[in-house]
């Protein structure tokens, strides 16, 4: 579904900015790739993009992937930005490169609807999701394209129902330059984690697409050129249990159709691990990998934050469980919380060991506005908003030098190449090994994909089996995926692996923040050629 009855035409520039290095944006996975570029497309503009009057042109320019450039600004009559708190800085950047060419340049998506105070430049805010506020900005574009003389503030009260988005404009964007592919689902979560924004933002109660509609977008990213993998973007894929059983049967019979060229990927509760019947129909559509934000091993911790769901089941047994289906388990997890104490590196040290999970976004606490979480360290006066030396917002109550010590040496330790590889290994053995046996379709045999898994073992050999600063441990991994004949588990294990290492070792000599959501921003973006 499209915006109606708006008659002007209008030249729309939409610039998704770019990302402050972080743990997700695996770019020291890209030079091993065949020319990939940039993590995912990002949903909210191009679902913006094919929502406009259909008559308006719009350019789409990722700057993960190439800047905005001079003849970007000079073509276009508006500019539209959207992204996360992570990407601030950068998309104040974007305004002021546009005001240089007196364009009005309009801000959306999840960081200004949560502190619209953040974008003080901009001339126009969408605050919230696509719906009323969308509608009336957009016949305010189409009336008038000069620059407010005040900043203009659209909130949405009626959100359009996701069952009447359109098809995001995925021709867009460039979608073989993208490791993965994207896909939303659902929005919100019935959970309320003290630290989440979630809930606040987007509400308890899922809303949804229906299952026609995610079929129909991955049709057309196929049509495009999609990446191997698509994520679902969903907070919580399971956060409607019933809606979640209700689609995987139509991305079994996708997937059957299309000969399961296609793995998916998602965000989901550990609790997950209780639902045996979403497991195996997951299993069956080819999921392989859950990301659970399984935050921290300790349960008084979980039971102050209010995530008392991580503990349906035993932890471990829940990995276990989710591996069981052919489902790698990647982790977030959070140091710096209330409960720390001395010994909590070591705890989650031995966790990783434990759980044999090769990923795992190890960050600082950090208080994000609109969350319980805030309003309590508000009250307590222990927010830190004026000291941008600090790689977190909380006044933690263990001494700040020593949390980031701590949080170094779980860095440089759970990413040791042999622990990590050793990680990689137990998954080939015993989470891969239960993925659906498909047979190769005759798509997966085209030269065009030989000659892209040629490429990417030759960068690898090379970046990392000869020039690498861990080889010994390499080749170790690699002979054994090779005897095996597991060429897809040597290209995706390393590409990752190699990304989690590299970080990891700049996050522990101290050139990367300890928080993703850090008000320390130290990469400057990109200027405009
Ligand atoms: S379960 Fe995940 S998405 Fe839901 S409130 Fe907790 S952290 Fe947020």
């Amino acid at each position: 579904m499209r915006v109606k009855g708006i008659e002007a035409v209008r030249r729309i520039l939409c610039v998704f900015p770019r990302y402050t290095s972080s743990f997700g944006t695996f770019e020291y996975a890209y030079p091993l790739t065949d020319g990939q570029k940039a993590f995912m497309p990002p949903q909210g503009l191009l679902v913006l993009a094919a929502y406009l009057p259909a008559q308006w042109q719009v350019r789409f320019v990722d700057e993960n992937l190439t800047p905005a450039t001079k003849a970007d600004f000079e073509w276009a009559e508006v500019v539209f930005v959207s992204g996360m708190h992570i990407q601030r800085q950068q998309m104040n950047d974007i305004c002021r490169r546009a005001h240089e060419f007196d364009l009005p340049v309009a801000i959306g998506g999840p960081s200004v609807s949560a502190c619209p105070e953040y974008y003080p430049s901009f001339d126009y805010l969408h605050v919230g999701e696509l719906g009323d506020a969308t509608d009336a900005l957009l016949r305010r574009l189409a009336e008038d394209v000069t620059r407010p003389e005040t900043q203009v503030v659209f909130t949405t009260r009626d959100r359009v129902a996701m069952s009447d988005f359109p098809i995001p404009a995925y021709e867009l964007a460039d979608i073989r330059r993208y490791m993965l592919g994207s896909l939303q689902y659902s929005s919100g979560c019935p959970y309320e984690c003290e630290f989440c924004d979630i809930p606040g933002l987007y509400g308890r109660n899922p809303r949804l697409k229906t299952p026609q509609q995610i079929v129909a977008e991955l049709d057309k990213m196929r049509e495009l050129g999609i990446a191997d993998t698509v994520y679902f973007v969903d907070d919580n894929f399971i956060g409607n249990r019933k809606a979640a059983l209700n689609l995987l049967p139509h991305l079994i019979e996708w997937q059957k159709k299309t000969g399961y060229v296609t793995r998916f990927a998602c965000e989901a509760t550990l609790n997950i691990a209780k639902r045996p019947e979403i497991l195996e129909r997951m299993r069956e559509a080819a999921f392989i990998t859950i990301f659970c934000g399984i935050e921290t091993p300790d349960p008084d911790a979980l039971k102050a934050m209010h995530k008392g769901h991580n503990m349906m089941v035993p932890i471990m047994e829940g990995v276990k469980t989710i591996n069981s289906y052919g489902m790698e388990v990647v982790s977030g997890i959070i140091m710096g919380l209330d409960t720390d104490k001395p010994g909590t590196a070591d705890a989650l040290l031995s966790f990783v060991d434990e759980s044999q999970i090769p990923l795992l976004t190890i960050n600082l606490l950090q208080a994000l506005p609109k969350t319980p979480l805030w309003d309590r360290l508000e009250r307590e006066k222990r927010l830190i908003l004026d000291d941008d030396t600090r790689d977190s917002n909380v006044d933690f109550l263990l001494p700040y030098d020593d949390v980031i010590r701590s949080w170094k040496r779980a860095m440089e330790l759970a990413y040791e190449p042999a622990k990590l590889f050793a990680r990689y290994q137990y998954q080939c053995d015993y989470t891969y090994a239960n993925r659906l046996k498909v047979p190769i379709s005759p798509e997966m045999k085209t030269w065009k994909n030989i000659r892209r898994a040629l490429i990417m073992l030759r960068n690898i050999f090379w970046q990392v089996g000869v020039l690498g600063p861990y080889k010994r441990v390499f080749w170790k991994f690699a002979l054994g995926r090779l005897r095996h004949g597991d060429l897809e588990g040597l290209i995706g294990s390393v590409l990752i692996g190699h990304h989690l290492i590299m970080f990891a070792r700049a996050a522990s000599s101290g050139q990367q923040n300890a928080s993703n959501y850090s008000i320390r921003l130290r990469e400057a973006s990109v200027p405009a050629e």
